[in-house]
C-alpha cells in the first residue's frame, strides 16, 4: 500500500480522522507527518529524501518503532491540511522553529503552538473556526461586556462568541496590523486586505473598520476561493434557461445582465459565463472592486477609488484596449451604466451585474440612472435574477408533516443544529423580447414587464426555488424566506 511513491494519504486513520498527534511545528520543520499507529507501529509519511532529520526526535515522541511512508510534496501538504484543520492539536512539548515555506504568503493560522489565553491566540482560534466552517464574513463588534464575534454561513449570520473585554483593544489593533491598516487612526473608517494562511492554503480577506460608539466594528470578508468550481454546468441551472443562456453568451454583441442582492452567487455566475467564453480567440477583459478570483487568460482590472481609478474611468481604458467580451463587476452609477450601455451597442458583449430584486426591476433601474429608454432597448439582451437558497442537510433530512412531498431539516450536529448545509442558487431568467422592448421605450414600469414576461413564460425565482424543493433539495420555508420581496 505505500510503495508508490505519489500515492494519496487520504486512506490513513488520522488523515481520515483529520486529527495529528504531534504539533504542527514540527510537522512543519521536518516535513513529516505521522498516519497511523498499528499496534507498537507507526507509519509515518516522509516527503523527499530519507534519513529524515526528524525521525529521531519522532521516536523520542511515539516510540521506537516507525515506518516510513514516501510520498510526493504534494500529498503530504493535503494530509497535513487535512490533519490541522479538523481541530485544534494540543501540544505536549515546546515545538522548534517553523520552517518557512517556498511561495506561500501571509501569517499561518496553524503556526501557532499551545493553546495560551491571549489575544493572538484568541484571534487565530477565531479566525481558523470561521475558515473551517466555510464562514463568507466574519464580524468583529465591540460591546459593553467584551467584544462579540459573530460569522455568517451560508448566507446566515450566527454569533459565535464573547471575547474577554480586557483583549477588545488589542485584538482589534491586532486585525488592523495584519491588514496593513493605520492603527492609530480610529474615527475614520478604513479598508484593507489580510492574507491568512491555513497550512498550505491561502486565504484573502477584505477588511472593513468602522468607529461606532464604544469602538471600532472590524468586518472581514473572506476572498478565498480555492473551492469554487467554476463553469455554468457547475451551477445546476434548469436545462431549458442554460441553453437560453448560452445562446446570449454566443452573441457578439448585446447586454446580459445579473441581478440579486448582496451574496446571491452574482459573481460567481459571472465568472462561469466567461470561462464559458474563454479562448484564445476572443479578448476578454474585467473591471472588477474587488478582483475576487483569478481567470487565467482573461485580463482583470480592479477598481482603485484612491487613484481615481472608478468603474467609469477603468472601462473607459479597457474600452481603448478592442476587447470582445467585457465583465463590468457592478453597475452602481450613472457613468458606469452609460458607457456600459455605449459598448454593448458597439460591437462588444458585456456581463455585467445589478443590485435589483427581480430581473423586470434591472431594465427599470438602468432607466433611472438615466439611460435613454431606446438605448436600453435595443442593448440588454436577457437578464438573468437569482438568489441563493439553503440545501437540506443530508444527515437530518426529513419529510415535512404539514407539506407532503416536500422536506425539512431536523437539525443535528454536522449542520449545527440549522437543518442546511451548503446552497444553491435559483433563477428567473428575462428574455428581452421584442414586446419587451416596446414595453421600456414606452417607458413601462417593473410591474407591467414583469407581466410580459411571465404571459411570454418566463419562470419566476419562487417557482425555482419550488422546483428545488419539489427535488427534496431545500424546504419551502427556505424557498419563502429567499424570494420574499421578488415578487409582488
Ligand atoms: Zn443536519
Amino acid at each position: 500500500m505505500s510503495d508508490s511513491p505519489l500515492h494519496s494519504l487520504a486512506q490513513f486513520a488520522l488523515v481520515k480522522e483529520r486529527r495529528s498527534v504531534v504539533p504542527y511545528s514540527f510537522v512543519r520543520s521536518f516535513r513529516l507527518l505521522p498516519l497511523e499507529q498499528r499496534e507498537e507501529l507507526w507509519l509515518v509519511a516522509v516527503a523527499g529524501i530519507s534519513n529524515n532529520l526528524g525521525l529521531d526526535p519522532l521516536k523520542l515522541l511515539l516510540g521506537p518503532q516507525i515506518q516510513e511512508v514516501a510520498c510526493s510534496e504534494q500529498a503530504l501538504e493535503e494530509a497535513i491540511e487535512i490533519c490541522f484543520q479538523g481541530s485544534r492539536f494540543v501540544p505536549t512539548e515546546e515545538s522548534g522553529p517553523i520552517a518557512s515555506q517556498e511561495g506561500l504568503e501571509g501569517y499561518d493560522l496553524l503556526g501557532r503552538s499551545g493553546e495560551e489565553l491571549s489575544p493572538v491566540a484568541l484571534l487565530d482560534d477565531v479566525l481558523l473556526e470561521a475558515i473551517q466552517r466555510g464562514a463568507s464574513d466574519i464580524h468583529f463588534e465591540p460591546q459593553e461586556d467584551g467584544l462579540s464575534v459573530r460569522i455568517r454561513v451560508d448566507g446566515v449570520l450566527s454569533n459565535r462568541r464573547l471575547l474577554p473585554a480586557q483583549f477588545k483593544a488589542q485584538i482589534l489593533t491586532r486585525v488592523k496590523v495584519l491588514s496593513h491598516l493605520d492603527i492609530a487612526e480610529q474615527r475614520l473608517p478604513q479598508d484593507g486586505r489580510l492574507r491568512l494562511r491555513v497550512g498550505a492554503r491561502q486565504i484573502d480577506f477584505r477588511v472593513s473598520t468602522l468607529p461606532v460608539l464604544g469602538g471600532e466594528r472590524i468586518v472581514l470578508r473572506i476572498l478565498d476561493r480555492g473551492n469554487l468550481e467554476l463553469g455554468l454546468t457547475h451551477l445546476q441551472m434548469p436545462e431549458e434557461l442554460l441553453e437560453r443562456l448560452l445562446r446570449y453568451l454566443s452573441r457578439t454583441e448585446g447586454m446580459l445582465l445579473v441581478t440579486g442582492p448582496t451574496g446571491s452567487g452574482k459573481t460567481t455566475t459571472l465568472y462561469s459565463a466567461l470561462k464559458q467564453i474563454d479562448s484564445s480567440e476572443i479578448n476578454l477583459m474585467t473591471v472588477e472592486d474587488p478582483i475576487e478570483y483569478r481567470l487565467p487568460g482573461v485580463a482583470q482590472i480592479g477598481v482603485n477609488p484612491k487613484i481615481d481609478l472608478t468603474f467609469a474611468a477603468a472601462l473607459r481604458h479597457v474600452l481603448r484596449q478592442d476587447p470582445d467580451v467585457v465583465m463590468v463587476g457592478e453597475i452602481r452609477d450613472a457613468e458606469t451604466a452609460q458607457i456600459a450601455v455605449q459598448a454593448a451597442l458597439t460591437g462588444h458583449l458585456v456581463l455585467s451585474t445589478l443590485h435589483t430584486n427581480d430581473a423586470p426591476s434591472a431594465l427599470t433601474r438602468l432607466v433611472d440612472m438615466g439611460i435613454e429608454p431606446f438605448l436600453l432597448s435595443s442593448s440588454v439582451i436577457g437578464v438573468l435574477a437569482q438568489r441563493l437558497v439553503r440545501c437540506l442537510c443530508p444527515h437530518c433530512r426529513q419529510p415535512d408533516p404539514l407539506h407532503p412531498g416536500f422536506f425539512i431539516g431536523a437539525g443535528c450536529d454536522r449542520c449545527l443544529g440549522s437543518g442546511y448545509r451548503g446552497r444553491r442558487a435559483a433563477y428567473e431568467l428575462m428574455a428581452v423580447t421584442g414586446k419587451i422592448q416596446r414595453q421600456v421605450v414606452e417607458s413601462a414600469d417593473a410591474a407591467r414587464l414583469r407581466d410580459i414576461a411571465l404571459e411570454e413564460g418566463m419562470r419566476t425565482l419562487r417557482d425555482d426555488g419550488l422546483r428545488i424543493a419539489a427535488l427534496g433539495e431545500t424546504s419551502l420555508s427556505e424557498v419563502l424566506r429567499v424570494t420574499r420581496g421578488s415578487e409582488e
